[in-house]
């Protein structure tokens, strides 16, 4: 994709979603952070499923430290990895309690070093908490940028930083969200749906599929 390709990718998907959002539900920092550790190898539609009473009974770290590992894991049983999950949380919240005064921080290594949280989890905080450019790479975003010619790379860390470059200025704070939104509903994994797709004038695929 040509870095006008680029542009009109981009200015195409934000005609149609001036401001894309997260799908997972929260109501606070420390929700989000939680939200998003609950939601690896997991969809969004699962993770709220089992948050809404988890986070209605412990919204903050202190009260969900005090529900304790077991706790947790009753809430969040029908989410795959839920014991490991339940655990990293419960360390996690200790942390935050312990050494960050119940709140969530800002900075990535700060992130990076609670439990469960890599630099994927990290990125989504730090876009959606607290508005930085990142790009928080999962399947999605990998498939789209390798599929369409957007940002191609080997791994997350190569197609990250390649987006990072290559996606202009004024849509790199929303740029995950519609990548994510684009893969997860029109760009999908076994047929994208071509035909029926925003954004196909720019998009490198070949051959495109007929499918809507
Ligand atoms: S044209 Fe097809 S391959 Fe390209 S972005 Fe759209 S759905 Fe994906």
């Amino acid at each position: 994709m040509t870095p006008a390709h680029i542009e009109s990718f981009f200015a195409t998907l934000k005609a149609a979603n001036p401001q894309p959002e997260t799908e997972l539900e929260f109501t606070n920092v420390f929700e989000l952070l939680a939200a998003v550790l609950l939601s690896a190898q997991a969809t969004d539609v699962s993770v709220n499923k089992a948050s809404r009473a988890l986070f209605a009974a412990a919204p903050t770290p202190a009260k969900m430290l005090a529900l304790e590992v077991e706790g947790v894991e009753r809430h969040i049983k029908t989410i795959g990895l839920y014991r490991t999950k339940a655990r990293h949380l419960i360390e996690t919240c200790r942390i935050l309690v312990e050494q960050h005064g119940g709140q969530v921080p800002a900075q990535r290594e700060a992130l990076e070093a609670l439990p469960g949280v890599g630099r994927k989890t990290a990125n989504v905080v730090l876009n959606v908490a607290f508005g930085e450019p990142t790009m928080a790479v999962d399947t999605h975003i990998f498939r789209v940028s390798n599929r369409t010619g957007l940002a191609p790379g080997k791994n997350p860390l190569e197609v990250e930083q390649k987006l990072l470059r290559r996606v202009p200025e004024a849509y790199r704070v929303d740029a995950h969200h519609w990548l994510i939104l684009h893969g997860r509903y029109v760009c999908q994994a076994r047929l994208p749906r071509c035909a029926a797709c925003q954004v196909r004038a720019w998009c490198d695929f070949e051959p495109k599929s007929a499918a809507v």
